[in-house]
């Protein structure tokens, strides 16, 4: 395959932009001028038509188990009425097998006109066939429709269980509100996704991140139910996508399986499972990062710190050995101090020269933390979007002077790290637009919001490599991904715009026009 007439841009050591891709048996043959291909017959030729094409970008820390958990689940956040709701299950219950169930969360009256408990009514005309169960947003109460009733043999002779109600109208009847613990009658017949909606679910999120421009992902934390869903895409040959996977080291039954099995590789490469996850705190919104002094809007409280330091450095050398990397979630200045010890002592203990030990978020650092990231090796992986979407509470948690540590991806930098950059879906959006925008702008992508710390920002070549070359190094896979060079899988996006050269603005509402994955069209846009 050809493809000319680009402004291609390679990522190679010297960032070469050239006009010319030859792609062979999946790899980049030649990059370069088109006047300098030899007599090219019988083989596919694209014009690119001016466009930029980047290597496919990489997203270095994704939930591709949640983000399909989430779609098989109906989101009713901020849907403005009963009858919307319905109107979308109805929607939902069209495209699936009747009988199957139809499950959802974070619905809230109180957004509602009149603000009034739904009723099973409104579920029955839109969703007769199917039993649909819809848990409010403080997961306090389930809504649901006739047929769940069925389901679960609630009917008027039912006798509300210590602790719950079933809603029953004026004649005795359960209306479809099921609160507290009356929601467990339903607990043993709302089954668990089967693995052909599980498989479903994956690869209709596998098709929404091409359609984004990511062709590959490291999923930080999948357990062996999700492990199987991929082998199984797979083994079908509809598995369209890389990712390089960190076993969940809070899930016992798949680090014990992982211990015992070694790092794998399925289908060429598609899925590598190459490392571990572990938490080492928890998260800045709800007060769980673990910082080394308390919270400035909740005196007395530290966080919470998940596994201790012994811990992290006792899996750091017993996952090292066995081969796999080792990716640590620290949020708070206090878990990073944490985690960087762990590592120091491990390194101390076996060293090893090219570890690439990992630490997730790497979101409040102290100023004498910063530089040992370089001093040790390690790399921080981090998302740029956190920083945009923490902007407008996270200085009420942490004040000015911790604040200087935060998402302080300027400062990492100039210490001569690479950062890994990620989104953390499906807590953000998987869109890796969104977060070049976010790494150039600190700015929020709607609104007129003055740039937060601006002098962190990252440059527009500093943000692409963080989704490209700077991910393949993190993953151990530079030798055939983030960059357009000979030998290389032949995995790019050709965009609607030039992430180089449009105005900051326009950065989010980028569009691959075509998405290729070892050299094989995947999405066409
Ligand atoms: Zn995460």
């Amino acid at each position: 395959m050809l493809l000319t007439n680009g402004r291609i841009y390679t990522l190679d050591g010297g960032g070469a932009v050239v006009d010319t891709l030859v792609v062979r048996e999946g790899r980049i043959a030649f990059a370069g001028r088109r006047g300098d291909v030899n007599a090219v017959t019988g083989e596919e030729t694209i014009d690119l038509q001016g466009r930029a094409v980047l290597p496919g970008l990489v997203d270095a820390h994704g939930h591709l188990m949640y983000l399909a958990r989430a779609r098989l689940s109906f989101d009713a956040r901020d849907v403005a009425s009963e009858d919307e709701i319905a109107r979308r299950i109805g929607e939902r219950a069209a495209t699936r097998p009747r009988g199957e169930w139809i499950t959802g969360r974070n619905w809230d009256q109180n957004l509602w006109p009149g603000r009034q408990f739904p009723t099973r009514a409104s579920l029955d005309r839109a969703a007769p066939d199917h039993p649909v169960a819809l848990v409010r947003i403080d997961g306090h109460a389930t809504w649901v429709n006739s047929a769940a009733l069925a389901a679960g043999g609630i009917d008027r002779a039912t006798r509300d269980p210590a602790g719950g109600i079933v809603a029953r109208d004026a004649r005795g009847e359960p209306t479809g509100l099921l609160i507290d613990t009356a929601q467990r009658l339903l607990q043993n017949v709302e089954p668990r996704p089967s693995d052909a909606q599980f498989d479903r679910a994956v690869r209709e999120c596998i098709a929404d991140c091409l359609a984004m421009g990511l062709t590959a992902i490291h999923e930080m934390g999948a357990e062996l139910y999700a492990l199987a869903s991929y082998r199984r895409l797979i083994e079908r040959g509809d598995f369209p996508f890389r990712n390089y996977v960190a076993v969940a080291g809070r899930s016992a039954s798949t680090w014990d399986h992982y211990r015992q099995h070694g790092p794998e590789t399925l289908g060429d490469g598609r899925v590598v499972i190459g490392a571990l996850k572990l938490l080492a705190d928890g998260a800045l919104g709800s007060r769980g990062a673990a910082l080394h002094d308390a919270y400035c809007d909740d005196p007395g409280n530290t966080g919470l710190v998940l596994v201790p330091g012994e811990e992290v450095e006792r899996l750091t050398l017993e996952a090292g050995a066995l081969g796999f990397q080792v990716c640590v979630h620290a949020i708070g200045d206090r878990a990073n101090t944490l985690v960087l010890d762990a590592f120091e002592r491990a390194l101390a203990r076996a060293p090893r020269p090219d570890h690439r030990l990992r630490v997730e978020h790497a979101q409040i650092l102290t100023e004498s933390d910063v530089p040992r990231f370089r001093r040790l090796g390690v790399l921080p992986s981090m998302q740029a979007t956190h920083c945009t979407s923490d902007m407008a509470w996270a200085a009420e948690r942490l004040g000015p002077e911790r604040l200087r540590g935060a998402y302080a991806w300027r400062s990492l930098l100039a210490t001569g790290v690479p950062i890994a950059g990620g989104s953390d879906f499906p807590v953000e959006s998987p869109n890796p637009f969104h977060g070049i925008h976010a790494a150039v702008t600190r700015r929020p992508r709607t609104g007129q919001d003055p740039q937060w710390q601006p002098e962190q920002r990252m440059t527009r070549a500093e943000a692409v490599r963080s989704f490209t070359t700077w991910n393949a190094y993190a993953s151990r896979q530079e030798a055939d991904l983030g960059s357009l060079e000979p030998g290389k899988r032949a995995d790019l996006v050709v965009l609607s715009d030039d992430v180089f050269t449009c105005p900051e603005e326009r950065i989010p509402d980028i569009r691959p026009a075509l998405t290729l994955l070892d050299g094989e069209i995947v999405f066409r846009g």
